[in-house]
């Protein structure tokens, strides 16, 4: 579908959110209350960072985060609505001029405050926004799923390497304590690793929105939901599936998911014979994750939120204190930028889920196990 007919389609969509969003962005700046660290705390550097797409997503949890990190300072916005952006300057405190659309994005080449372009918009425009920013001469950050498919991943880390800038994907779990945890129980001699893993993540979609057309979506639940049990398994594994089996439920609401799957199951197979099954769903709300192996077992009856992350072992239950995974992710990355080093959560890992995820698709539409290939 033609860029102009995309843009087109997501206006219609996104008239509608405006005004609740606007509010949400306004309660946001007054429960925080601005910055927290007083001024002789702050660290010696600060990345400025553009968030680009001031949906749900943007207001309610990473502008509230970027009032919180250390080594990142939201400096501007890129916005189809000039007065959405005029209300961001003015409630955030950054200047006018730091207000860019979606065909200005090239100017922020001269703007040396913006380091970061965090791309927030529908998984379809993906590509279009991070090679603009790439071209600009930014680090870019680009939300979960990387992209509609495999291959527009490839043009995004072409452009961020020929930029020379790291791209990074909105892995917020990477930095969540109870995951990090998984992670190390799992390499734990004592505890992993694991053999078996099971996991459903969904919501009750209602309403029009993006998620609901193909084009922007690049498909249902799988890709906005079921990504985080395809990611948590290959964490939980320390390994890329080699195969995958799939089935979509047959749907209960075919008005609504006319071009993208309602429900579906599936099953990763990992080198050693660990197995995944999971499920997704726009018509259940559920987040669980389970794993274990011959000495250990986790399970998290609430796996995925931005909080409020449960977790039982067969060590007895583990808790740690709150923390906010959107600044611990951005202040991650900004971290590896400011030493040169690698993302922790790189583009390379956004493709490598896009593999997996346009292999459950082949063999949900071929009822065939499919064996998957990264090169
Ligand atoms: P949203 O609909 O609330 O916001 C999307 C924004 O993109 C809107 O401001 C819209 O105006 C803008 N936009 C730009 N170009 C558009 C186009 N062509 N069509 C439609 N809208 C366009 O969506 P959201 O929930 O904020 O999700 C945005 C992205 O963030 C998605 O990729 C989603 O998967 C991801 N996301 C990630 C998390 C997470 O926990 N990491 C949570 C929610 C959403």
């Amino acid at each position: 579908m033609k860029q102009s007919t995309l843009r087109e389609l997501g206006r219609r969509i996104s008239r509608r959110k405006f005004i609740r969003n606007t509010s949400l962005a306004t309660a946001a700046t007054w429960a925080m209350g601005g910055r927290v660290w007083a001024a002789d705390a702050a660290p010696a550097k600060t990345l400025g960072v553009v968030l680009v797409g001031l949906g749900s997503y943007s207001t309610g949890q990473l502008r509230p985060a970027l009032m919180k990190t250390q080594l990142c300072k939201l400096v501007g916005v890129v916005t189809g609505r000039p007065d959405v952006g005029a209300q961001w300057a003015k409630e955030v405190g950054f200047p006018a001029q730091n207000i860019y659309n979606y065909d200005t994005m090239a100017k922020m080449a001269d703007n040396p405050a913006i380091d970061i372009v965090y791309v927030v918009t529908p998984n379809g425009v993906h590509a279009e926004h991070v090679i603009k920013a790439a071209k600009a001469g930014k680090h870019v950050i680009c939300e979960k799923p990387m992209a509609n498919t495999v291959a527009e991943c490839d043009t995004m880390l072409a452009a961020c390497r020929a930029a020379k800038r790291t791209l990074s994907i909105g892995y917020r779990l990477h930095f969540d304590p109870y995951h990090k945890e998984m992670v190390r129980l799992a390499t734990d001699p004592n505890f992993g690793p694991f053999t078996k893993m099971a996991g459903e993540n969904g919501f009750t979609l209602n309403g029009d929105q993006w998620r609901i057309h193909h084009p922007l979506s690049g498909g249902g639940p799988l890709m906005d939901m079921g990504i985080y049990v395809v990611h948590a398994a290959c964490m939980a594994a320390n390994a890329n599936p080699v195969a995958v089996t799939a089935k979509e439920h047959p749907k209960t609401r075919p008005n609504i998911f006319v071009d993208v799957e309602e429900a579906l199951d599936w099953t990763m197979e990992f080198p050693g014979g660990a197995v995944a099954t999971c499920q997704t769903s726009y018509v259940k709300n559920y987040g669980h994750f389970h794993v274990e192996g011959a000495k250990g077992m986790i399970d998290f009856p609430s796996a995925f939120g931005y909080g409020g992350i449960k977790m039982n072992t067969s060590n007895g239950p583990v808790t740690f204190p709150p923390m906010i995974q959107q600044a611990a992710h951005m202040d991650g990355i900004a971290q590896a930028i400011l030493d040169k080093k690698d993302s922790p959560v790189p583009g390379e890992l956004g493709r490598r889920d896009m593999v997996i995820i346009e292999g459950i698709y082949r063999a949900a539409a071929s009822g065939q196990r499919v064996e998957l290939k990264y090169a």
